[in-house]
Order: C-alpha cells, then sequence, then structure tokens
C-alpha cells in the first residue's frame, strides 16, 4: 500500500514500522507505519500530496516533546521536520527558521546576534514548528511575542504566507490546531540587545528550569493546561496526588504538573494517571483539566 512513497524519497529518509517511542520525549509510543525525513519543501509537498490522493491519513512531527503516542502506534505517514529540514538565519532583526530547527539554537542563534525576545524559550525541547503549533511559551515570553509571519502549506498543497493576525494564537493555541496546515518555515522579529545579558537571562531560565523540574526523567512537559486562576502543579500536590504512579508512569514528585516515564511506561499507564487527576480535579473543584500534551495513535 504504502510502497510506491519510496520514489518520493531517497531509501535513508524513509523507515517502515517505527517505534515512536524514539521519536518522542516522553520515550514512549508504538510504531507509525511509515516515517519520512524530508530535505526540501518540494519532498513536503509530494509527500502530503502522495497522502491525500491516496486517502492516506498523515501526521506532521517536529521533536515529539509534546506528544503522547499511544500504544497501539500510528496508522499513516508520519512526516518528521528534524535535523534535517533546519536551517536558520539572521538578516538584520529577523531570525529565519524552517520549521524543523531547535528552538533552543534559534535562542541561542539569536543571543549571538544580539538579538533579544526569544529568551523564553532556552530550556523548551521543541522544534521551531512545534513551538508555533502549541504558542509554546514560558517565563512570561511566547511565540505569540516575536513571530512575524509563517510559511505554511494548505489542506490543498498550496503554499501560503501568513501574517501574524492570521495565525489565531491565544494560549498554547493557534490556528494550526484546527486548520490542519504544515507549518515549513518561520520568521521571527527581535530587537537588538546585549549578547551577555541575553545569555544570562537564559541562564537564569535554565537554573530555575532545573531546579524546579524532573528533567532527568523522560516527559513531555506539562501534562495539562494552566486553568484559569490556579496553577496545576499545587491543584494537584493538594489532592494529594504527587507520587502517584500507574506501572511506569507516575505524577512525578519534584514538580506535579508533569508525569514522567520511570522505566518502561505505556501510553495507556499515562493516560490513566490523567484520567485519574481529571476525575479528582473535577469531583473536588469543579474545574475541568484539559491535557495541554497532544494525544495520537491507536490505543
Ligand atoms: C522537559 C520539557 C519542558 C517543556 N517546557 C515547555 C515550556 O516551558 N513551555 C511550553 O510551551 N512547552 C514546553 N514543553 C512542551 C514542548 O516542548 C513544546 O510544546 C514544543 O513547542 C513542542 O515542539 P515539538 O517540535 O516537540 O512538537 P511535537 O511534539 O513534535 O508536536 C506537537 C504538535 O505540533 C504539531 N506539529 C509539530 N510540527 C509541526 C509542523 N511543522 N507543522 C504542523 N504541525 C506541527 C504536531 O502534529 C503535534 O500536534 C516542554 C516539554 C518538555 C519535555
Amino acid at each position: 500500500m504504502y510502497g510506491d512513497i519510496a520514489r518520493l524519497l531517497p531509501e535513508q529518509h524513509i523507515r517502515w514500522n517505527e517505534p515512536m517511542k524514539n521519536h518522542t520525549s516522553f520515550r514512549i509510543g508504538g510504531p507509525a507505519d511509515c516515517m519520512v525525513f524530508p530535505s526540501t519543501v518540494s519532498q513536503v509537498l509530494e509527500v502530503v500530496s502522495w497522502c491525500r490522493a491516496r486517502g492516506i491519513p498523515y501526521l506532521v512531527i517536529g521533536k515529539g516533546s509534546n506528544l503522547l503516542v499511544r500504544d497501539k502506534g500510528i496508522r499513516g505517514v508520519v512526516i518528521k521536520l528534524g535535523e534535517i529540514f533546519c536551517d536558520l538565519t539572521v538578516t538584520g532583526n529577523m531570525l529565519h527558521a524552517q520549521a524543523g530547527a531547535l528552538l533552543s539554537r534559534a535562542a541561542r542563534l539569536a543571543a549571538q546576534h544580539g538579538l533579544t525576545g526569544l529568551e523564553f524559550a532556552e530550556g523548551i525541547p521543541g522544534s521551531v514548528g512545534g513551538a508555533v503549533f502549541m504558542n509554546a511559551g514560558a517565563y512570561g515570553g511566547e511565540m505569540k511575542d516575536v513571530v512575524y509571519e509563517v510559511q505554511a502549506m494548505d489542506d490543498q498543497g498550496n503554499l501560503r504566507t501568513m501574517q501574524k493576525p492570521e495565525l489565531g494564537f491565544g494560549y498554547r493555541r493557534s490556528v494550526f490546531q484546527d486548520n490542519g496546515f504544515v507549518i515549513l518555515a518561520v520568521h521571527m522579529a527581535l530587537q537588538p540587545g546585549n549578547t551577555e545579558e541575553i545569555r544570562e537571562r537564559m541562564a537564569e531560565f535554565a537554573r530555575r528550569r532545573e531546579e524546579k523540574q524532573p528533567l532527568e526523567f523522560p516527559s513531555a512537559g506539562s501534562t495539562f493546561k494552566r486553568p484559569e486562576g490556579y496553577f496545576v502543579g499545587p491543584l494537584i500536590e493538594e489532592l494529594g496526588l504527587k507520587g502517584l504512579q500507574v506501572g511506569g508512569a507516575q505524577i512525578s514528585a519534584k514538580h506535579a504538573g508533569f508525569i514522567i516515564n520511570t522505566g518502561n511506561a505505556k501510553a495507556a499507564d499515562v493516560l490513566e494517571l490523567i484520567r485519574i487527576v481529571q476525575a479528582r480535579v473535577r469531583e473536588s473543584k469543579g474545574i475541568d483539566l484539559q491535557p495541554e500534551i497532544r494525544i495520537v495513535g491507536e490505543d
């Protein structure tokens, strides 16, 4: 069924039955039928058109740092934009990134060029494309503050240039969560600053993460979105759920807002913890916690 996809990319850029746990920061997830690693925009276009023509589902991912892939894996084609789709350049105050570029590399390049605005991104372990999709943010900054324009491929395979007002940014939201477009490149407008000061701020953010977050275990960052007026960690802690374990998954004893993989967690273990937390928080506070992590694949 998938055989002739091999015409579109070099053999070494296609994998079959690829374990998703090798492509997620959670280290969890069953196999993807097919995974491709395009290196050019035209390869992305061709793969998407190929899938669309055959009614084969496809999913674009970056670093998999906000993904929980279910245990039976992903039917269809996973298009991974990563190490070979990751150019970064600076012109004046603008930073241009291909979607697969690491956000933290973009932040370090900005610092090197004395450009301020992207310091918040230090320690967010995703790609620039994933960061736009999620409107990733931390320490008072978010992608919305720096994104100027995005190049994307729409659901008909047309290339589009989208300006910030069209991007539908909100708290951990962007229009890409609804429209199924593929983010190809991101242009960020930064401000002139002082390299040393920028680096100091980034080091301070890294220190705070180290101190508060369970970075020594695989996870996908904050499990839930922050409900208005509350912080998720203390809310979960107050209910006595910190440290709760199901199979190999645990509500981190260091930061209850994170679920960690203590070794051999299954997606089912994480999903059960999510269910327990949601039920307890609903019961005791009347709040509907929504996952921030994106849950994909088959049970
Ligand atoms: C230790 C840790 C700390 C974290 N800290 C933070 C934090 O402080 N703030 C924060 O906001 N997040 C944080 N995260 C979560 C995560 O790093 C961000 O959400 C990140 O932006 C996801 O990028 P990614 O490339 O890994 O996306 P992925 O996980 O690969 O994908 C996430 C979603 O984006 C879609 N997507 C990815 N790339 C594209 C593309 N090119 N075109 C269209 N859709 C695409 C995917 O389909 C998926 O739905 C943290 C995660 C970890 C593990």
